[in-house]
């Protein structure tokens, strides 16, 4: 029998008991991994054991994808009306409302981000469901003109049982993009949560059978990438494939999904996103958006304004306030009031970005400010600003995904647009001025998915989300990641025409 994590909140954010689940999601239940193993899920404050959760096999993976194919020819699929998928969605969006600060101590404490960065993210993700509620009933295909001795029409319907695999940056955030448009529109699935921050997902499981979605339509396993992953991305009972994560995984996802079945695939993976701030920008304004782009969610955000490039006119300007900006930033306990950035999330992440900022010093940048661990346990570090970079320079050009920032200065716009666009990467862009000519000219030069114009890191669930080149393929949220999850049929019907 699997057994349950329970954890007593008394902080200034949050007091509260929550209790998760810590077993697999499979056709409804919570179960053991076949092959009783667990894994550890540490408190990223102090690296101390927080709670065992099941281990999946290939074994589960299987038994998984029976249920949600199961589930899809009976339950669900065409079984159900649009009407009543959205009305299981709404009835989903409510019981999230209702756990909203159990959800957000619970992301807090897995993740190590502050309490008000993960109350920020369980509102965007509870929007998220009630914007695909509304759509359950919306999906619509087209009637195609032709002459009167045919009709056409053409049906979305659902793809059938896809597998989706998250990180752990935004943990709650991502399951939900992830499964609220394949629900609205009909498919089962089969999700793994980074093991690293499984335990939102877990929760959301249990809201998900309160909800009443029939058994083995949503089905969450935790277990490795290399294992469980590898195993949904190459399974022959899988149609699509959704993930998120790093450009590297995403890769062996599309091999494997090559090597199999060639189910679809869709990918959201890195950034190395361009920040731009001309002469005539605001700066204060440009201080502020800079920072949050650069530092929320403690740097963790694929999209993150990690390249800052900074006309030369205000340069020693900028410069020099948003260092002071960046010395503001208060570090400690994620339940504190008076703190701004947590620990990284796992002690893999913070030794990946303390290489980084190793290898930034060895290729010879100026290290301008931070660039240390904070305190001596857990896995804090200090907002880092790079300065006199070079544009080969592995800290110039690779995700660091961490609190680290290069700041780069530029003379005009032709030499911007071609340094910010020198890059595998096209997740997204931000761009400051307050010619508004300039503004729009430059949004549309920059290669990326999206490009944000005096504002960074700045979001809705109706609007689409997604990379150029290496970013990925496909797009989520809004109307657009709809189509991902369904496949247009047409339907001919000849009126009566005889060979
Ligand atoms: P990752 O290795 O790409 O992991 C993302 C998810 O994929 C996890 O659930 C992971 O499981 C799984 N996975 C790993 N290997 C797999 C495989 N062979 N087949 C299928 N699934 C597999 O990312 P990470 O290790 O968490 O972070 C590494 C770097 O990725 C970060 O520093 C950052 O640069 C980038 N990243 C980007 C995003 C984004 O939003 N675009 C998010 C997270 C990370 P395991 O946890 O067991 O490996
Ligand atoms: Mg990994």
């Amino acid at each position: 029998m699997p057994s349950t994590f329970t954890r007593s909140f008394d902080t200034p954010s949050y007091k509260g008991t929550v209790t998760v689940p810590t077993g697999l999601f499979i056709n409804g239940t919570f179960v053991d991994g076949s092959e009783q193993t667990t894994i550890d899920v540490l408190n990223p404050v102090n690296g101390k054991l927080l709670t065992k959760i099941s281990e999946a096999s290939a074994h589960d993976v299987d038994t998984a994808v029976k249920a949600a194919k199961e589930a899809f020819d009976t339950t669900w699929g065409l079984n159900t009306a649009g009407a009543k998928r959205g009305e299981l969605l709404y009835k989903l969006y409510t019981l999230m409302d209702a756990a909203k600060d159990e959800l957000t101590a619970l992301e807090a404490l897995d993740n190590g981000k502050t309490f008000a960065w993960a109350k920020d993210d369980v509102e965007f993700a509870i929007s998220t469901v009630k914007y695909y509620a509304g759509w359950a009933d919306k999906i619509t295909g087209q009637t195609l003109e032709t002459d009167e001795r045919k009709f056409v029409y053409t049906r979305h319907e659902p793809i059938g049982v896809v597998g989706q695999i998250i990180p752990w940056n935004f943990p709650l955030l991502m399951f939900v993009w992830k499964i609220a448009p394949a629900l609205a529109t009909g498919n089962t699935i089969v999700l793994k949560p980074s093991e690293f921050t499984p335990l939102t997902a877990l929760r959301m499981c249990v809201l998900i059978q309160e909800a009443g979605f029939p058994p083995g339509v949503v089905n969450v396993i935790t277990g490795y990438g290399n294992t469980v992953g590898a195993a949904i991305s190459s399974h022959m009972g899988i149609d699509k494939i959704a993930f998120t994560g790093s450009t590297v995984v995403g890769r062996k996802i599309m091999e494997a999904a090559a090597k199999s079945n060639l189910k679809t695939v869709t990918l959201e993976l890195g950034g190395k996103s361009p920040n731009i701030i001309f002469n005539s920008a605001d700066l204060e304004n440009a201080i502020e958006w800079t920072a949050h782009g650069l530092y929320w969610n403690h740097g963790a955000a694929c999209c993150a304004g990690s390249r800052i490039f900074v006309q030369s006119g205000i340069y020693d300007k900028f410069l020099e306030a948003f260092t002071k900006r960046s010395q503001a930033i208060r570090i400690g306990d994620p339940f504190a009031a008076d703190v701004d950035q947590g620990p990284m999330s796992s002690e893999a992440q913070f030794n990946r970005i303390m290489g980084y900022i190793e290898s930034g010093k060895k290729d010879g940048a100026t290290l301008h400010m931070g660039g240390n661990r904070f305190g001596t346990e857990g896995y804090f570090i200090q907002p880092t600003i790079f300065t006199d970079t070079k544009p080969e320079m592995k800290i110039v050009q690779e995700e660091i995904f961490g609190p680290v920032g290069v700041i780069i200065k530029f003379e005009d716009e032709d030499d911007v647009v071609r340094q910010a666009n020198n890059t595998l990467y096209g997740l997204a862009a931000g761009v400051f001025s307050q010619d508004v000519n300039q503004a729009i000219r430059t949004a549309h030069r920059i290669q990326a998915g999206t490009c944000w114009v005096n504002c960074f890191n700045n979001f809705a669930p109706n609007i689409p989300f997604g990379g150029y080149r290496q970013s990925g393929i496909g797009r989520e949220m809004g109307e657009y990641a709809l189509e991902h999850y369904t496949n247009v049929k047409a339907v001919h019907i000849n009126l009566g025409h005889r060979r």
